[in-house]
């Protein structure tokens, strides 16, 4: 599932190709996207150029300069990239974007799960609203956190999971970033204090941007053809290795199931409180 990181890093790739090219034409597969706008609305965008590729939460969004806005969201399995017309043609391509260069803008989807949707000028995406803040925002701080969650048994895993007071933090980072902080994916989030919250919001960040970083070094060789695939290869050091020695203690590390998804943690360096 793409994360906060790839959708920057899908963002970061596409921009200096994107941006300046003019949509020419539209193709569309048989079969819909969970949210897709109407055919015609989509060739709408036909004679429309590319002005800026921006991104909130795992939100992609195309800024087009008479003021629509596509916004992209890649789902499970989405992705989204940029075809060389050299490129052999790929099974499960739901959109195609043809370009004023003679290039493409693809967007293949095998569970179908994204949402491609045209928004016109002046209308902000409904979905934004509920978009939490960046985890870079100056806005996001230990205090804001702390006033939050006064008295809130959510686990903290949970709250971090929740897209709208954070934004973009997916299960991955989410296991990682408690790791990091020696925090119990458990622990209510009305327990947490200032330091410890403090901590947690630098270890988001740090994780993110290490992220971000490792797939940046994949844009150098950016497969135009097949575009990003997914996850990088990131050094996880919990997410995926139940059973594996903790790397800060060697205790095998536990996988446990919270509101249905995989959550990884050392029992030892992360204890119940
Ligand atoms: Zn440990």
């Amino acid at each position: 599932v793409p994360e906060l990181p790839e959708v920057e890093v899908i963002r970061r790739g596409l921009a200096p190709k994107l941006v300046g090219e003019t949509i020419v034409g539209v193709s569309q597969g048989g079969q819909r996207l969970r949210r897709q706008s109407e055919p015609d609305e989509l060739a709408a965008l036909i004679g429309q150029t590319v002005v800026d590729l921006s991104r909130r939460g795992k939100y992609l969004l195309v800024h087009l300069d008479q003021g629509q806005t596509l916004l992209v969201h890649l789902g499970m399995t989405g992705r989204l990239f940029y075809q060389t017309d050299a490129c052999p043609a790929l099974p499960h391509v739901h959109l195609v974007f043809r370009l004023h260069s003679g290039h493409k803008l693809v967007y293949q989807d095998v569970r179908r799960f994204g949402q491609v949707l045209v928004y016109p000028a002046g209308v902000q995406p409904p979905a934004l609203a509920q978009v939490g803040l960046e985890p870079w925002s100056r806005r996001l701080t230990a205090a804001r956190l702390r006033q939050q969650t006064t008295r809130l048994k959510r686990p903290v895993k949970n709250f971090l999971l929740d897209g709208r007071i954070i934004a973009g933090i997916g299960n991955i980072y989410a296991s990682e970033a408690l790791f990091a902080t020696r925090l119990h994916p458990q622990t209510p989030v009305g327990d947490i204090g200032l330091e410890t919250w403090t901590q947690l919001i630098r270890a988001i960040r740090r994780i993110l941007s290490q992220a971000i970083a490792a797939g940046g070094t994949t844009i150098a060789n950016f497969q135009d053809c097949e575009g990003q695939s997914g996850l990088f290869a990131v050094q996880l050091k919990v997410y995926g290795r139940a059973g594996e020695p903790c790397p800060g203690c060697g205790t095998p590390l536990v996988r446990l199931v919270m509101a249905g998804r995989s959550t990884f943690f050392c029992p030892r360096c992360q204890p119940e409180k």
